[in-house]
């Protein structure tokens, strides 16, 4: 029976006023009732719109009808199949971009919550699910993967399954890349990263942390060492500065130094032995997911915080729920409004951030509207200026391997199986595309693991 109500099913969050002074998990979460009731909005399309706009192409509909018959753990298997992370896309994906921007109940309402769905399935599989028994048969050859981000790891499990002996290095002593030091436990708890990763490695995926290729190793040693193929999936982590004056004050930061002393060294625990600056006052700038994340952080860490954007509200590129989130929790966002200087006390502490007031201009060539000054300029009060507006991948691994091209702003180029200029390296991910989405590095990470395979096949030949 179909349920004809406009509305998705509401999931339970906790209070902002309470949330916003700790860092448990926000959103609770369907019951199996409300997940039943959610399912059962699916028209389960013929031609399955929702499909198309997923990155992986989950096999929505057919997940979906196994959920509103309560067999969820079918719904898993069936998800499982082209998603080998589903309880950190179900909460963090840009469904609206995605999957649910396609969905046709959005033509008369809101579309099926398949976001939240899929996490309620892979929540209760992790709950309740039996471990799969799976027969993987071994093939003896060695592949490795550089960085454990969605890209490396999506790229791991799926050569695991074709029963490949898979080692992915990671720089950090922790694996999982933005999913471990960049999002907050508020948003994905670490525990459900952690639970993601077991997966992996219980169809054999070795993970050696510490070990940063380029450094400790290098691409041609891993070739000595008989690795046979290499996937480079680490990502695009090194963050962009404004180059304006004040920058190099004590109080300002990059969003990732602030987010990693928080989410990998969980420097807001007593005790913890990584130091955090706690802001009174804090100006964030930026308007993606990055901005709100480090917004969200720092309010709970005490501060009243300011988000700057030098465009509006409708420009904004960070998810709407985020947008949302950051605003019930207090945050006040200043659209129309550019940094220009870091106003600087006698101890060389920021004091103050002095901006612009902008208005927007013209479209440019992506067609986004541009934002140009008024000549007007404010000044806003702070003890802290947090930098999130971008990153690029860090030249490490390019400087250590002679004949990898990349492109000016250093993404590793590829071809449509994700091949670089080097033969036997594939790369994928924010390292290729520059900061992207999970989903889009699961993608590549999928499509690289289909061409590796292919390639040691042809080699054997
Ligand atoms: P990463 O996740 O960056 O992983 C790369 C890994 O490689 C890292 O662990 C790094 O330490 C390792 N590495 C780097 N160099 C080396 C080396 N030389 N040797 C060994 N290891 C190395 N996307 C969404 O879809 N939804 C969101 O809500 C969202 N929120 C975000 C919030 C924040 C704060 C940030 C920073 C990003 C967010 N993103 C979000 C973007 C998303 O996280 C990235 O697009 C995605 O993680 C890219 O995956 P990746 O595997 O390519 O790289
Ligand atoms: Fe169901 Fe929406 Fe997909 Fe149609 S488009 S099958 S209604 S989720």
């Amino acid at each position: 029976m179909i349920n004809k109500s406009k509305e998705k099913n509401k999931m339970p969050c906790l209070n902002p006023n309470e949330r916003n002074k700790n860092f448990e998990e926000v959103a609770l979460g369907y019951s199996q009732e409300d997940a039943i009731k959610e399912a059962q909005r699916c028209l389960n399309c013929k031609n399955k719109p929702c499909v198309s706009g997923c990155p992986v192409g989950v096999k929505i509909p057919e997940f979906i009808e196994k959920v509103a018959k309560g067999e969820f753990n079918e719904a898993y298997e069936i998800i499982k199949q082209d998603n080998a992370l589903p309880a950190i896309c179900g909460r963090v994906c840009p469904q609206e971009n995605q999957c649910e921007g396609r969905c046709v109940r959005k033509n008369n309402g809101e579309p099926v919550a398949i976001g939240r769905l899929e996490r309620f399935v892979a929540d209760y599989h992790n709950l309740y699910g039996q471990k799969s028994e799976e027969q993987i048969i071994k093939n003896g050859v060695k592949i490795a993967v550089v960085g454990s981000g969605p890209a490396g790891l999506t790229c791991a499990g799926y050569l695991a399954k074709a029963g490949y002996d898979v080692t992915v290095f990671e720089a950090l002593h922790t694996a999982g890349g933005v999913l471990a030091y960049g999002i907050p436990e508020f948003r994905l708890p670490k525990s459900i990263v952690k639970a993601e990763i077991n997966t992996l490695k219980e169809l054999g995926v070795k993970i050696e942390t510490n070990v940063v290729i380029g450094k400790t190793l290098t691409l041609k040693g891993l070739e000595e060492d008989g690795y046979e193929a290499v996937f480079i999936g680490t990502g695009a982590g090194l963050p962009r500065f404004m180059g304006i004056r004040g920058e190099n004050a004590n109080g300002v930061f990059s969003s990732n130094e602030f987010l990693t002393r928080i989410n990998l060294m969980k420097a807001y625990l007593d005790g913890a032995k990584t130091p955090l600056y706690r802001p009174k006052k804090a100006v964030v700038v930026g308007g993606g997911n990055v901005a709100m994340d480090s917004a969200r952080c720092a309010k709970r860490l005490g501060a009243d915080v300011t988000i700057v954007y030098r465009r509006t509200l409708n420009e904004l590129p960070a998810r709407k729920e985020e947008v949302e989130n950051a605003i019930e929790e207090g945050i006040e966002i200043k659209t129309l409004t550019n940094p220009i200087e870091i106003l600087v006390d006698e101890t060389g502490w920021v004091k103050g951030v002095r901006c612009e007031v902008m208005e927007l201009g013209e479209k440019d060539a992506s067609g986004r509207a541009q934002a140009v000054s008024t000549g007007k300029e404010i000044i806003i009060e702070a003890d802290s200026f947090i930098i999130a507006i971008g990153t690029t991948p860090n030249p490490l691994i390019k400087n250590s391997a002679k004949g990898l091209t990349t492109s000016p702003k250093g993404c590793i180029k590829v071809d449509e199986d994700g091949l670089t200029s080097l033969v036997g390296i594939y790369a994928g991910g924010d390292a290729v595309t520059g900061s992207a989405t999970i989903i889009l590095a699961m993608g590549a990470g999928k499509n690289s693991a289909k061409a590796i395979d292919e390639y040691i096949k042809n080699k054997g030949k």
